[in-house]
């Protein structure tokens, strides 16, 4: 079969940079309608000129609307005591009190 040099499309979030993976694992697309396709089923967004990736969709669509929090669980660490709930549509946790600086969530 030899050599043969393809062109494929790589497409890339304009916000965080991510780039894009489609079904199994492909990093490549054949064209921009294909990619266009299969990544519309995965949440990310186009327009003319902008690419933007299921998350920051997702986080647009959350300071648009609001959060949509979980159950506030509790948590008993030696670093911290409190309760915390996660947005259930971008992840992002909401700590009462505070989690302390540096911590990661969860
Ligand atoms: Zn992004
Ligand atoms: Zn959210």
């Amino acid at each position: 079969m030899g050599w043969v040099e393809l062109a494929v499309v790589e497409v890339r979030c304009d916000v965080c940079g991510q780039v894009a993976v489609g079904d199994e694992d492909a990093r490549w697309f054949t064209d921009r309608a294909v990619a266009r396709d299969i990544l519309a089923g995965l949440g990310w967004m186009f327009t003319a000129d902008a690419v933007r990736c299921a998350d920051c969709v997702q986080a647009a669509a959350c300071a648009l609307v609001g959060h949509d929090p979980g159950e506030w669980v509790d948590r008993a660490y030696e670093w911290y005591v409190g309760r915390t709930r996660a947005c259930s549509a971008c992840g992002f946790v909401e700590a009462e009190p505070m989690l302390p600086v540096g911590a990661g969530g969860g």
